[in-house]
């Protein structure tokens, strides 16, 4: 038993799985994000929305959603 002793949470950047031990951090809205993405999205607004934009892509089952 307890082969993951912490549960997986999506980085709300770059969606893959962030290690709760090692590099977790949380942004503004207190999402997980790794601790490097959320320093390159601090530096990139755009970024920030895009990743935004896809997680409600991925939630909705949108596609196309245009700029
Ligand atoms: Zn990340």
């Amino acid at each position: 038993m307890g082969s993951r002793p912490f549960q997986e949470i999506p980085c709300a950047v770059c969606n893959n799985p962030v290690a709760l031990s090692a590099d977790l951090s949380a942004d503004e809205n207190g999402n997980a994000v790794h601790t490097e993405c959320y320093f390159k999205r601090i530096s990139n607004t755009v970024g920030r929305f895009r990743a935004l934009r896809l997680r409600w892509q991925k939630k909705l089952g949108l596609d196309g959603w245009s700029d």
